[in-house]
């Protein structure tokens, strides 16, 4: 067995360590990544109140980033919107964020219309062009939608397509709008095909895995609530996959992460 010391350092791109539910405490959760060699991780923001607990958490957890931002599922009524929508750039604008989101499209759910979930999704590109910050994208049934908005921004952004569940058939799309590509705990799912054909032509450097904890529990510890740590699962799956060396393949996707939410790593 490899000593902890001898693993590549991991970063988990994507996790909710806000979660109330997720079973175990964000520092219970921290203290167990870090001590497993996954040394960085974005807790990300699905609310405004739940972005601010996840920028607690950066500003008191070594290599912990958070984002802001409303999930599209979680826009709330068209009459309470635009004030949302304004309290998000207010907070978006009172800085301590490494990326904005996760926004996106969802017609998985049909909690929000369409219509509320675009102007959602407007908002936060906006917030993520002004501000220089990446865009974190969440994308559940809406491939073809969600392009044509991006398509259709006509300002420069960054940013990143979380959990990425599609084939391989809109993947170039994706790349060709200069965007991350982050894969999950599904990749390493028996059935998961199209999406390990997807994760094997992505160029390295745009490659990231992340975790979406508490959901998604890789095939290991599948049907568990998911912890950061666990993002190795993912990792191992890659590097067996695209036939990587783990040492490189950990540093570039270490690096991408760095790169893209703007951090660098810590001294340890
Ligand atoms: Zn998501
Ligand atoms: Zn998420």
């Amino acid at each position: 067995m490899t000593p902890v010391s001898m693993k590549p350092q991991l970063f988990d791109t994507h996790c909710h360590l806000t979660w109330k539910e997720s079973g175990d405490s964000a520092e219970n959760q921290w203290r167990e990544a870090r001590e497993s060699g996954v040394t960085s991780m974005t807790t990300i923001g699905i609310g405004l109140p739940d972005s601010l607990r996840a920028r607690e958490l950066s500003r008191s957890f070594e290599g912990v980033h958070a984002t802001v931002g409303i999930h599209p599922n979680d826009l709330g009524p068209r009459e309470e919107l635009p004030t949302l929508l304004a309290d998000l750039a207010a907070h978006a604008r009172s800085g301590g964020w490494a990326g904005i989101g996760e926004t996106g499209l969802d017609f998985y759910r049909d909690w929000c219309a369409a219509d509320i979930q675009f102007e959602g999704l407007q908002a936060h590109l906006a917030l993520a062009s002004e501000l220089g910050l990446p865009v974190v994208l969440h994308c559940r049934d809406a491939g073809k939608e969600l392009l044509s908005e991006l398509n259709n921004f006509n300002q420069p952004f960054s940013g990143v397509m979380h959990c990425f569940s599609d084939g391989p058939e809109r993947l170039d799309d994706f790349l060709a709008l200069g965007l991350h590509i982050s894969f999950a705990g599904n990749l390493t799912y028996p059935n998961a095909s199209p999406l390990r054909d997807a994760a094997l032509r992505v160029p390295e450097e745009r490659l990231l895995i992340e975790t979406d904890a508490p959901f998604l529990a890789p095939q290991p510890v599948r049907g568990k609530r998911n912890r950061p740590s666990w993002v190795r699962h993912t990792f191992d799956a890659l590097v067996e996959l695209r036939k990587a060396d783990p040492t490189e393949l950990a540093s570039s996707l270490y690096r991408n992460a760095e790169t893209l939410f703007g951090c660098s790593k810590s001294a340890n």
